[in-house]
């Protein structure tokens, strides 16, 4: 049996479906991974641009990464991997997305139920007050102010060092224990504590099923592994399964 067929069959045969995604998913839609080389901003660190430290330091030049960042998502479309993850979940067997990341392409895919750990890079939130908003395109002017207190906006995603938001992350817990499959696309399992998803998935019992073209840490628990881009083999798997 090959690769293919073998996922083909493992979700075909599940009962409870769920997806655990990192930046690797999205890379093929033009969204550079963090641990990759990025032209212009290779020679920052995202550790250090995504830490409070870092925006501590300087919040512009933080917010001038967003920016870029924000521009790239914005132009960016769901690619083959998250077309094919809405198309499971919207034929019901799909029954999650638990995902590391902050470009909302999971639910642009059309996917419902979707656990976004580190939040979402459209929105942001005062470092002061309570004011949180919703935002379509980047801010003209870096660092943005609050309009309710003058205090600095930041993004509301989840920097290194921070908690994650703590309903999603139970609710994503509870979605790991429950699947008996968990596909792990594009991550590099280094990022806790999200990283600790399919091990406790994996204790659980659920068939780990790995999409990623380099080895992780999860290689170890993954009872298939699948070396190709996630766009590439989503769009053979979904032929396949004729959904
Ligand atoms: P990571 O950058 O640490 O690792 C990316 C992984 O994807 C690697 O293991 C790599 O081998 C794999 N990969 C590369 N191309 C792939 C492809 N075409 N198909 C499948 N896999 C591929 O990413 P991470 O594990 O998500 O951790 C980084 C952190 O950075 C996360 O917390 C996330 O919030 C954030 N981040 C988010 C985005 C985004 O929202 N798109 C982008 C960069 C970083
Ligand atoms: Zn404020």
């Amino acid at each position: 049996m090959d690769v293919l067929e073998a996922v083909a069959e493992k979700i075909k045969e599940s009962r409870y479906l769920v997806a655990f995604t990192g930046a690797g998913i999205s890379k093929e839609s033009g969204i550079p991974t963090f641990r990759g080389k990025d032209g212009l901003w290779a020679k920052y660190d995202p550790e250090e641009l995504a830490s409070w430290r870092g925006f501590l330091k300087n919040p512009k030049l933080v917010w001038e990464w967003y920016t870029w960042r924000m521009d790239l998502i914005g132009k960016a479309k769901p690619n083959p991997a998250h077309l094919g993850l809405a198309k499971l979940e919207k034929v019901g067997i799909l029954k999650a997305v638990i995902t590391q990341n902050v470009d909302g392409l999971h639910r642009r895919a059309g996917n419902k139920k979707v656990l976004e750990l580190h939040g979402n890079i459209w929105r942001v939130k005062c470092v002061s007050c309570d004011f949180k908003d919703k935002v379509k395109e980047p801010p003209k002017e870096v660092p943005p102010k609050c309009p309710k207190c003058g205090s600095l906006l930041r993004p509301d995603v989840v920097w290194f060092g921070e908690p994650l938001p703590r309903d999603v992350w139970t609710e994503a817990v509870m979605e790991a224990m429950k699947s008996d499959v968990l596909l792990v696309i594009g991550t590099s399992g280094l990022v806790a504590p999200a990283s600790m998803v399919p091990t406790m998935a994996h204790q659980r019992g659920s068939s780990i099923v790995e999409i990623n073209p380099e080895d992780t840490p999860i290689s170890s628990m993954a009872e298939i592994k699948v070396r190709s881009p996630a766009g590439s083999f989503f769009k053979e798997l979904i032929e396949r399964l004729r959904i």
